[in-house]
């Protein structure tokens, strides 16, 4: 069996497909992992790496003394798989394979992933022969044509790829534990120190301070405005910008008729067409389309393995001779660009342009084959059309312009006016993307006077460099030898999502300063590009087997050595620098109650809340959700009414929350809340919100609210008091949402939320009233009836919890009640102490006090007590009766019946009902007990 290795599903899905031509493709699934057989072939796809580099076992306490962050770089490193079905697939299919071709992407990391994949298969199957198939587009010529000249795997190649991955792994784990640690940050707050991304992190910070540093210079503009044939002309002052203000008054003071035109030059422009993309070319282009450098490159990948274009990640710019150009065209005709294409055909320049970078591996980015805009869907069409009008403008004659410049003087002062006109739209007829401006100028001749119609004088400032944006960034890279033509995207993606810059264009957060700026003071080989740079001339020279990769390893080890002798002496000062400059990140704005900075305190369990930096004088705080909902972060925007740092909850996969103001977004949440009191009124609100009491709580406490609204003490009073009942009121909805949470189980459909509000409109705002509610309603509501019965009890059940305990009877005891079936307070207080006693283990003492309890809590009189002795007393008188069993005397302890006095005066019916007693039987008991009493009287008389 032949077995093919691509790599990723969807390419094995197409090569399978190429190569099957007219024979049937079987599409099978082995552990969810599809795999295409066709003839005697097996194609799988990999997933990218399957492995990845980790250190061996014993590194991963961060805080462990031995293996410290410095340990790290001489750490020996392991291959763990992380594609674990893909592995075992592999190994099954490569059992009985004799022939193995690795179909990875042609590239380094593409090389690595095949020789990973060799290995994988070497391992189960020593013998196998394993070739290799290249291609750089997944197109039926170039894949018929890689699979029949296959060559060997380039070990040189891969290896270069290793040493990066293990100069990567090292440099990055030791220095990102070891700053975090400096900083004492943990958990999702680590701070991630990388070989190419600090660096680049560095150079937008410093363009950062240079913007910031700049100081802006005044300079004026002095242009005039003529007209020729009707038209408009404004020529500007040979003197571009005068940089001081009397000059320019002064020339503009002298500017006067007559003007007259002192030269007319005529000349030809060629605007050369442009060059074929290589990534970063194609990033910039993207990005004028609005396209992030990521989400450009991820869909340049997926157009590349559906077969729409050749390979994206490419260094070249200079089509190779094998690259059948003509025959692209052919295969791009029918498409909506027909009319381009033959317009391309009938004017082709000689030669296509080529770019100053050529290399051997890839050809520049150029269409694959022909698709149309219904099967590619809007995103995809955008980058497709992007590279296929790239591709014919390279094709195509340059444009040609006729330009004029006409010089003028004015009472001396000399003026110029440029015009240009395209003749020859050349390429620009196939490239529209950026627009040719025109600027036609009137006939003019030298000589000439001319009518002057305005001057004007305008002040202008200079402005900082720009911020880099994306692609602008990655051009900056890609000088700065930072990265590759595959990572530098992700580079940048990393860096947003690290937190350390942000916005469009890139700016650095106060984080990603810290950082950079610690760095940069006590190791700055870390955010220079020298390092990085160094490194990719020594991945060039193991590809070109000048050196092999465990002696660059070794050598980056030395650095990072080196690196960690400076860290480490000054370990305290890194920490202590990042953390000063971090809190700033913290601080929201003035405190509404005494204007000092508010503050988002984040404490260890999820807890975070807004608090006051003047606390405990001030107590102002604003609660926040749990960080499970995301970490409290503020951002750029600041409320134009409290002047607070708008909050934003950050989580990690998911969208951020945007909280806003967090003091409107506190007033707005408790609106609600306020509008509950019977006596509230719009106004009174507002005069709240200027006296900061924002929440029912803050009403109910409030101390001056007399003054506040300017009502009388006693209405002050009433509003307090209603305050407090809303907030009790609260507190209950609150308990009571909270179960009916948890007693429903999540539904498709049914919110919980919509329930409750249901509940509460019929009336049901506690658990007390959820825990009599009528079946009927709960149904009424969408509560299925097998859910309405655990509901209620469970709230029965915490109700007659929460009347114990405010009865006061401590928890331990209820538990105990609990457990002995006596679940509310109607049974506490109807069954008899003494059974009570004797069912739970308390003492009769106890439970008796428990029992008083209860019964004044609710306003009833509480029964008798008894002393221990009492009772042992009247066991004792009643086990004496004969034919009185043990059985018997507990049915009578729980009807109350504890000695023969009670015993006598019952009704002999009445207590065979409650004890299940025979009637006949307590007779006996009575006529004994009769017999006795009438016997002690005799004795008394006796006596
Ligand atoms: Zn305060
Ligand atoms: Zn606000």
């Amino acid at each position: 069996m032949h077995l093919i290795v691509a790599e990723k599903n969807i390419s094995a899905h197409r090569i399978a497909a190429i190569l099957a031509g007219k024979e049937k493709l079987l599409v099978s699934r082995d552990a969810g992992v599809p795999v295409y057989r066709f003839n005697e072939c097996a194609a799988i796809g990999l997933r990218g790496h399957v492995v990845e580099i980790d250190f061996e076992e014993g590194y991963t306490d961060w805080r462990s003394r031995e293996k410290t962050p410095r340990s790290l770089i001489d750490a020996r490193t392991i291959k763990v798989p992380t594609e674990k079905k893909i592995v075992l697939l592999l190994q099954k299919l490569s059992r009985s394979a004799d022939r193995v071709t690795i179909a990875t992407d042609y590239d380094t990391e593409g090389e690595l992933i095949g020789k990973e994949a060799f290995e994988l298969i070497r391992q189960v199957n020593p013998g196998v022969s394993v070739d290799r198939a290249r291609f750089s587009a997944i197109t039926p010529d170039e894949i018929r044509h890689a699979f029949g000249a296959t060559t060997a795997i380039d070990f040189d190649l891969a290896a270069a790829g290793e040493a990066r991955q293990v100069i990567d792994l090292m440099w990055g784990a030791s220095l990102t534990r070891f700053i975090s640690l400096a900083a004492r940050r943990g958990g999702a707050n680590i701070l991630s120190v990388g070989r190419v991304q600090s660096p680049t992190l560095a150079m937008i910070v410093d363009r950062e301070k240079e913007i910031e540093a700049f100081v802006s210079q005044m300079y004026w503009e002095l242009s005039l405005l003529t007209e020729k044939d009707g038209e408009v002309v404004q020529a500007r002052h040979q003197t571009a910008r005068f940089c001081e203000k009397a000059a320019a008054v002064a020339a503009r003071d002298r500017t006067t008729e007559p003007l007259v035109v002192t030269d007319v030059k005529e000349g030809n422009k060629t605007e050369r067409a442009p060059v074929p993309f290589d990534t970063t070319g194609f990033i910039v282009a993207s990005a004028r389309l609005g396209f992030s450098a990521a989400r450009a490159m991820r869909v340049a990948e997926d157009l590349y393995m559906n077969g729409y274009i050749s390979y994206p990640r490419t260094d070249n710019t200079v089509y190779p001779t094998s690259l059948d150009l003509t025959g692209i065209l052919r295969t791009l005709r029918p498409t909506e660009f027909e009319q381009e294409i033959d317009w391309v055909m009938a004017n082709r320049r000689p030669v296509p342009t080529r770019g100053k970078k050529s290399s051997t591996d890839h050809p520049p980015i150029h269409p694959a084959s022909a698709a149309t805009r219904q099967s590619l869907g809007d995103e995809r069409w955008k980058i497709y059309e992007l590279v296929v009008r790239r591709f014919l403008a390279t094709l195509s004659p340059d444009a040609r312009w006729r330009t004029m410049k006409v010089t003028f003087d004015a009472g001396g002062e000399p003026f110029a006016a440029t015009g240009g006109q395209l003749i020859e739209p050349g390429w620009r007829r196939v490239y529209p993307y950026s627009s040719a401006k025109e600027y036609l100028l009137p006939a003019m001749t030298a000589g000439e006077r001319l009518p002057l119609r305005e001057v004007s004088l305008e002040e202008k400032e200079t402005q900082p460099p720009p911020r880099y944006s994306q692609s602008k960034l990655i051009q900056q890279m890609e000088e700065q030898g930072l990265g590759t033509k595959s990572t530098r995207h992700e580079v940048i993606q990393k860096l947003i999502s690290r937190k350390y810059v942000e916005g469009n264009p890139l700016r650095p957060t106060l984080v990603g300063r810290a950082v950079t700026e610690s760095l940069e003071n006590h190791a700055d080989t870390i955010t220079r590009p020298a390092m990085t740079r160094t490194l990719e001339e020594h991945m060039q020279q193991i590809k070109e087997k000048m050196r092999s990769g465990k002696d660059v390893v070794s050598e980056s080890r030395g650095m990072l050595h080196a690196v960690f002798d400076q860290l480490e002496a000054h370990c305290h000062e890194i920490g202590n620098e990042i953390m000063e400059q971090t809190a700033e990140e913290l601080i929201l704005g003035p405190c509404p109650v005494c204007s000092r900075d508010l503050r988002i305190r984040h404490l260890r369990n999820q807890t975070q809340f807004i608090g006051c930096s003047n606390y405990p004088e001030c107590s102002f705080n604003i609660g926040l959700p749990m960080a499970m909902w995301g970490r409290a972060l503020r951002t750029d925007s600041i409320c134009q009414i409290h002047g607070l740092h708008h909050v934003r909850l950050v989580r990690k996969g998911s969208r951020p929350w945007e909280i806003g103001c967090p003091l409107c977004h506190h007033i707005e949440s408790n609106r609600e809340a306020l509008s509950l009191v019977p006596s509230m009124t719009p106004g009174f609100q507002q005069a709240l919100t200027s006296a900061h009491i924002y929440t029912i709580s803050e009403l109910a406490h409030a101390e001056n609210l007399g003054e506040i609204l300017g009502i009388s003490p006693g209405e002050a009073g009433k509003i307090r008091e209603e305050a407090g009942g809303v907030l009790g009121l609260l507190r209950r909805r609150s308990e009571c949402r909270k179960l009916v949470r948890r007693m429903l189980a999540p539904k498709k459909g049914r919110s919980p939320a919509k329930i409750i509000k249901k509940l509460q409109e019929a009336g049901i705002n506690d658990i007390a009233a959820l825990g009599q509610a009528d079946p009927a309603l709960l149904k009424k509501v969408g509560i299925m009836d097998s859910e309405a019965e655990s509901l209620l009890l469970e709230a029965q059940m915490v109700e007659n919890d929460r009347v114990l305990r405010a009865a006061g009877i401590p928890a331990a005891s209820i538990r105990k009640y609990l457990g002995a079936g006596i679940v509310s307070p109607d049974d506490l207080l109807s069954i008899p102490p003494a059974s009570l006693a004797e069912r739970t283990g308390l003492s009769l003492a106890t439970v008796q006090r428990h029992v008083d309890m209860m019964a004044r809590s609710r306003g009833e009189t509480p029964p008798p007590r008894y002393t221990k002795a009492q009772v042992r007393k009247g066991e004792k008188e009643l086990r004496s009766v004969p034919g009185l069993t043990s059985t018997a005397l507990g049915k009578l302890r729980d009807a109350g019946v504890i000695n023969g006095t009670l015993l006598l005066a019952g009704d002999p019916g009445a207590l065979a009902g409650r004890t299940g007693i025979p009637e006949e039987k307590i007779r006996n008991f009575q006529a004994v007990l009769r017999e006795r009493a009438k016997k002690k009287n005799d004795e008394i008389i006796v006596i």
